[in-house]
């Protein structure tokens, strides 16, 4: 049997190497590395698969969630609301900026910004939220648009984790992850959905003016050469890094269908299961299942990990520790029993290897080997 990894990158490459290959290459004998014709290529390819009217390439998720919030135009003090089990980046940018980051707790079975939550964060003070689409499943925009619009708020979806996930509204429209609110912000880091062989990063919007503004901020808030309009940041996207996604988003689809048979075998396989939860399929959104993550009850899961990792099975914790509880934001004042749902996550979570490349006999054994732990 291949080996199991979380995200198999050498197995991606074996399959579909002789095109990225090509694909360097032709930006090492053209050098422009720097704004090369394949960013701008690769950024009309992305606006058509999502479609959306604006994509602006960046160096990083976090970058792209930065330029952003910068773009808004947001003043000091001001709250974003965002949730409180996330990667750290979505904080940080808040936090950098000078503005309030306000965490709330999330739903039990996805795992997603609560709806409830967010209503009682808002405050004079809140100018934005954040929703994170986390591990390839929506968060409830539909709600979450109602509270903006009744309190004048901007939403920025950070979609790092669900690259082609989509979201079905009530009335039967479909919209991809992060082409919803007003900005959406996904990272290209390698273990993602669509990912490239270094840093990368989009901001999407079907905002003409927003755009406009990211796009100089990431260029040193310059449109014309040499002439700054304001404060910016020095944010791209390689040549190289466009040229790979290129390649690799003609096959996200698959891939993310590929994700999906094994999240569904894992369903079938772990549903009876008693001491573990699978994770919940909400219906107003595909699930794109960056990571497949369940909650393992009666104190186990750390003994799990173990059990799993000697038997060869590789296992993650994603997130063992909440916003709140980060040392870097006891500034906040945050109490630890602020939030108790989330902070039950960080001791329950497990996320199980899932990547496109898996094959039958990987699944066959982690299943095996899992239901016997719980036997
Ligand atoms: C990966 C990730 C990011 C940051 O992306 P980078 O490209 O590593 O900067 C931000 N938010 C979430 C939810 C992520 O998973």
């Amino acid at each position: 049997m291949r080996s199991i990894e979380m995200v198999d990158l050498k197995a991606q490459y074996e399959k579909m190497g002789g095109e990225i290959d090509n694909a360097i290459k032709e930006v090492l004998l053209s050098t422009k590395f720097i704004k090369g014709p394949q960013v701008a290529k690769f950024e009309g390819e992305l606006k058509e698969y999502l479609g959306v009217n604006h994509v602006v390439s960046c160096g990083n998720g976090t970058d792209a969630l930065q330029i952003a919030l910068m773009a808004l135009g947001l003043k000091e003090g001001d709250e974003v609301i965002t949730t409180n089990f996330t990667f750290i980046a979505t904080a940080e940018v808040v936090a950098l900026l000078g503005l309030k980051p306000v965490f709330v707790d999330v739903d039990p079975l996805n795992y997603n910004i609560s709806v409830d939550a967010v209503r009682k964060a808002v405050t004079p003070r809140t100018k934005a939220i954040i929703p994170v689409h986390l591990f390839g499943q929506c968060a409830p925009m539909e709600d979450l648009l109602e509270i903006a619009e009744e309190y004048n708020l901007f939403i920025i979806e950070d979609a790092a984790q669900a690259m082609g996930t989509d979201y079905l509204f009530a009335n039967g429209s479909v919209k991809k992850a992060g082409t919803i609110g007003h900005i959406g912000t996904t990272s290209f880091f390698p273990s993602k959905n669509l990912s490239c062989c270094g840093d990368g990063g989009v901001m999407l919007t079907n905002d003409e003016s927003l755009a406009k503004e990211m796009r100089s901020i990431a260029n040193h808030g310059s449109t014309v050469k040499y002439y700054n309009d304001k404060v910016g940041v020095n944010s791209r996207l390689d040549t190289l890094q466009a040229a790979i996604l290129s390649v690799k988003l003609k096959y996200l689809e698959e891939h993310n269908r590929a994700r999906k048979e094994v999240a569904d075998f894992y369903d079938n396989a772990f549903r009876e299961i008693k001491g573990a939860i699978i994770p919940e399929r909400e219906k107003y959104s595909t699930h794109t299942f960056h990571q497949y993550t369940i909650r393992v009850k009666d104190g186990k899961r750390d003994s799990l990990q173990k059990y799993l990792k000697d038997a060869a099975i590789p296992s993650m914790v994603y997130y063992p520790v909440t916003m709140h509880s980060q040392k870097a934001y006891s500034y906040l004042g945050y109490h630890e029993t602020d939030f108790p749902v989330s902070s039950a996550l960080c001791k329950e979570v497990l996320s199980l290897p899932i990547h496109p490349e898996m094959d039958e006999e990987q699944l066959e054994y982690i299943a095996a080997t899992l239901l016997k732990y719980f036997l």
